[in-house]
């Protein structure tokens, strides 16, 4: 597209929440341009908890209305995408003192009925002693309850929904900067970056969004447009150890503080442990990272329930992002609201700007339907809401059943070893053979960078999926880093430096 023609919609930000509305407008038939200035979910879209989940711990707020709409993602994303969503079942033991089990069985019992769940089971209550989930729980802890929610490849998410933008049609840029944009009446005239080459361009669109997530006070504020909303930013930390216990089954820890830490089993060696709630009063681009309070309050979250103790020294990797909340002016940092709000700015004849305060990875595919529906009156769509009955690109699994699709494609590809077969097929589901791109042997999968990475799939990252960088590949598209050594990683961003020049 030339720089004359304008956009119909100028989209900032590609986390979730940009590549979701992006995809959901492309395919109303609008075009679209998304600048994104990193990689793909290279902020707050990787450092989620990796939940599609109603939120239990919302009901406390009596946040009923995104309680809601979230259990009615997680059933619809399950459906949309089974390659990268699965049902998790979560363990809660029961300490009196923190909340009294007459409350954590109200809270269960709406959070079984807020919205209908034919793929999950009910919450139940269970005596910790007799069940294997209590085996690696100390043996004080003897009452508990289980109930169901999802996990989700966070980042993969995004990249997918980037993916399935372009597929309808939207010119997807990362590595992009938007610098600056003013209104020329009806239209807004931008400037973008090119960061790879610097090079700055002149584009048009007849309205922008601005889902820059951490930075969106920042875009308001560069545009020179006053919002009668503001964000608030927290930060919230994870650690990730060596596995600390058996079975899929993940737990909800409570702490005296009231709040609450999850231990999730992650890639089979591994067990995910978050979040924290830390006011974030620095700028968005003060990268966040662990302190070692944070570390130690994991630790300590783990150590007063499971058997097995652990230590900062355990920890094998961390990460931390900043979440873009919509200020409700709570004063503690785990009570402010998870809700989005968007803000429509416009005055009659010029071009309108959204700005997408807040939301949760659960709900970015609502938060798009909503977004469009504040758009409409700028707009013709050439189509209704349509994003709820089609799967995200390698979703479209017959009845959703990854078990089946999986035994299909294991016995499609014998040359795979297990586990680079398990991966291939939960990153790519459908287009996984489109990865491999034929291959009948190792061998045609060109040089094997370990751990089941070869050549073919770095060259699929890089052509399909934007992969620019060894952390991009190892760390967003994948999550290989975990089992990368340092020379490892370097041989990978080796070849991309090469193959990219
Ligand atoms: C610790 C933590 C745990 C969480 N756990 C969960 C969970 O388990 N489940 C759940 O549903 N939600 C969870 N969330 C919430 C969820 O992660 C966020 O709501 C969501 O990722 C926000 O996405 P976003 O697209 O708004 O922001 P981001 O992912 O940050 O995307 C915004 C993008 O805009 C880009 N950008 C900014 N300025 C510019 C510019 N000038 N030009 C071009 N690009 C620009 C940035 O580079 C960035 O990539 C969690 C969040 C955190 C921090």
């Amino acid at each position: 597209m030339s720089a004359q023609t304008p956009y119909d919609l100028l989209i900032i930000g590609g986390g979730v929440n940009g590549t979701g509305i992006a995809r959901d407008a492309a395919g109303r038939g609008l075009k679209i341009l998304l600048v994104e200035k990193d990689d793909l979910a290279q902020h707050t879209s990787s450092a989620s908890t990796k939940l599609i989940h109603g939120g239990l711990r919302y009901l406390e707020y009596y946040e009923f209305r995104l309680v809601r709409e979230a259990l009615q993602e997680r059933e619809l994303l399950l459906n949309l995408a089974p390659h990268i969503i699965h049902p998790l079942k979560f363990v809660l033991p029961h300490r009196n003192a923190v909340r009294p089990a007459w409350m954590i069985r109200a809270g269960l019992f709406l959070y079984d009925h807020l919205a209908c769940h034919p793929k999950l089971p009910n919450a139940q209550q269970i005596a910790l002693q007799k069940s294997p989930y209590g085996q690696p729980l100390r043996s004080d802890i003897k009452k508990g309850f289980t109930y169901s929610d999802c996990a989700v490849d966070d980042s993969r998410l995004t990249v997918l929904n980037a993916k399935g933008a372009r597929d309808k049609g939207a010119d997807i840029r990362t590595q992009t900067t938007l610098l600056k944009a003013e209104r020329k009446d009806d239209l807004w005239e931008a400037t973008i970056q090119d960061n790879k080459t610097k090079t700055e361009s002149t584009v048009q669109a007849k309205a922008v969004v601005n889902a820059a997530g951490p930075w969106v006070a920042e875009i308001l504020k560069d545009l020179q447009i006053q919002s009668s909303m503001n964000v608030r930013l927290v930060k919230g930390s994870h650690i990730v150890v060596k596995k600390l216990f058996d079975g899929p089954q993940a737990y909800i820890l409570q702490n005296a503080d009231k709040r609450i830490v999850f231990a999730i089993p992650y890639h089979d060696e591994f067990t995910l442990i978050g979040t924290t709630d830390i006011s974030w009063d620095q700028s968005p681009d003060a990268l966040p990272n662990i302190d070692q309070d944070e570390t130690k309050y994991l630790c300590e979250s783990i150590n007063n329930y499971f058997n097995k103790n652990i230590t900062p020294e355990d920890v094998i990797w961390d990460y931390s992002g900043v979440r873009p909340l919509y200020d409700d002016a709570s004063s503690n940092a785990s009570a402010v609201t998870r809700d989005y709000h968007l803000d429509l700015n416009q005055t009659a004849g010029k071009a309108p700007l959204l700005s997408i305060f807040g939301g949760k990875i659960t709900t970015y595919r609502r938060l798009a339907e909503h977004s469009m529906e504040q758009l409409a009156p700028f707009f013709q769509y050439n189509r209704k809401a349509w994003t709820a009955s089609e799967p995200l690109p390698g979703g479209n699994i017959t009845n959703g059943d990854f078990k089946l699709f999986y035994t299909n494609f294991r016995k499609s590809v014998p040359f795979l070893d297990d586990l680079t077969a398990q991966r291939m097929a939960h990153a790519y589901g459908t287009d996984a053979l489109e990865v491999l791109n034929k291959a009948t042997s190792k061998e045609d999968l060109g040089t094997d960078f370990g751990h089941g990475l070869t050549q073919r799939e770095i060259d699929y990252l890089i052509e399909k999926e934007w992969a620019t960088t060894a952390d991009d590949i190892l760390w967003r598209r994948t999550k290989l880093g975990l089992y990368f050594s340092k020379d490892e990683f370097q041989a990978v961003q080796n070849y991309l430096t090469e193959k990219l020049q």
